[in-house]
């Protein structure tokens, strides 16, 4: 291995890594190009990429109609703020966003990531209560399992374990965190809840289908078609943080489409810029809408990041918009999620494994616990391969156009490495 590059020992001495415990981690990869589904790393070495940075690489790394999209809006008006100027590539993105959805959802806020749309979704449900004159509707329901970001506002309705409730307990916003109502007992425990606290309760937060951070859970359709029949019961709204789902990673467009689920507010990130830049966005429906519509300031909603609808990401997202219509991304992603059944289900035979599971382009081998994570990362580096196990998880949600050949590795790779174990 050659020598490492003169920026990394100086400036790891200074920067602060993401969910990690500086002290013992292992000295991180040097990358300094990608393309397609690759990271190449410092020293020469390539690794095949099975976790897209973070779900967000949906068309896979430096996709020429993305590059030459930004390059342009690059050369003309990197950005502007949304205050008083709007501009061609964040209109065009909010109109299309709401083309994509059901036709209720009609209004795009924007921000520069999950965590933020997320806090933006849940002040919009609770100034949509408050300027009706509903006070007392300060509570949120979110799932067990669930994860919808790392500030403050969002850890409270993340799993209590995921958000660290424990530790920030007495600092965080008191929130219900109930079981998903995945069958016939859950569902009449969670209808008999929402129905008791209704009126404590702004919105239900969920993510449909999948939910990722918190363990690459699965769902039913049934499952959130229930959530959504008690919602409109009880005159609560419903967001729909799509984050990780959107954008054809579990099959269709957003997981919603499956089953016709209409949430009030979506929340949308990750995928939606292809990898490229950070954006995110809320989107609500006109009913929402209409709640802040008024002669009197004070409706209004009080919320703008200085980088909102920034025209490069806009241009960017614009650009992977694009390529879901002149690509057949959507099959792509049908295609990957069943060579991961077929390759990944060989891992059932290797020891502690006890669930594999694959949800569009979403793959899943679970096992009963990962004693060595970092020993785990490694191997699998060693192997040639980008994955990252977290919890007693081995996923992989590739690009959803990954090359067959490098999702086969990518498969196999897994299979031998925990076979070993
Ligand atoms: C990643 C994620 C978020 C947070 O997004 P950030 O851009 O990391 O702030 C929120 N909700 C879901 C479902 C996510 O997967």
């Amino acid at each position: 291995m050659s020598a490492r590059p003169q920026w990394y020992d100086s400036g790891l001495e200074h920067i602060w890594l993401p969910y990690t415990q500086m002290k013992t981690m292992r000295p991180p990869l040097a990358a300094v190009r990608t393309y397609g589904s690759r990271i190449v790393l410092a020293d020469g070495r390539e690794l095949i990429d099975g976790v897209g940075s973070w779900w967000t690489a949906c068309h896979g790394y430096n996709h020429p109609h993305i590059a030459q999209a930004v390059r342009h809006q690059l050369s003309h008006m990197p950005h502007v703020m949304l205050g008083g100027l709007v501009h061609e590539p964040a209109l065009k993105l909010a109109h299309r966003l709401c083309d994509l959805l059901p036709p209720s959802l009609t209004r795009v806020f924007f921000s520069d990531s999950g965590s933020v749309a997320v806090e933006v979704a849940m002040k919009m449900a609770l100034q949509y209560h408050l300027n009706a004159g509903r006070t007392g509707r300060t509570k949120f329901v979110a799932f067990r399992g669930g994860y919808h970001g790392d500030t403050l506002g969002t850890m409270a309705v993340c799993d209590p374990e995921e958000g660290m409730h424990a530790m920030f307990s007495g600092i965080l916003n008191e929130h219900f965190i109930v079981d998903l109502p995945r069958d016939d007992d859950t569902a009449s425990r969670f209808d008999a809840f929402i129905a008791q606290h209704a009126h404590e309760i702004a919105a239900i937060l969920v993510e449909p289908l999948v939910q990722g951070a918190g363990g690459m859970l699965f769902h039913d359709e049934h499952c959130l078609l229930r959530i959504r029949e008690a919602a409109t019961r009880n005159h609560v709204l419903l967001i729909a943080d799509e984050i990780f789902t959107g954008f054809g990673r579990t099959g269709p467009m957003f997981a919603c489409d499956v089953c016709d689920v209409v949430p009030d507010i979506v929340t949308l990130g990750k995928g939606l810029s292809g990898g490229t830049l950070p954006l995110a966005a809320t989107v609500a429906n006109s009913e929402i809408f209409a709640g802040f519509w008024s002669d009197d300031p004070g409706q209004a909603l009080m919320h703008g990041p200085t980088f909102m609808g920034n025209a490069l990401a806009c241009a960017a997202a614009n650009a992977s918009l694009d390529l879901f219509e002149s690509e057949p991304r959507l099959i792509q992603s049908a295609e990957a999620g069943k060579t991961m059944a077929h390759m990944l289900g060989h891992a059932l035979t290797a020891p502690g494994v006890v669930d594999v599971r694959v949800r569009g382009c979403i793959g899943v081998v679970e096992l009963e616990r990962i004693e060595d994570l970092n020993g785990l990362k490694q191997a699998f580096v060693d192997e040639g391969v980008f994955v990252r196990p977290f919890r007693n998880i081995v996923y992989l949600t590739p690009a959803l156009n990954i090359a067959q050949d490098d999702l086969e590795k990518l498969c196999t790779s897994i299979v031998a490495v925990l076979k070993r174990r």
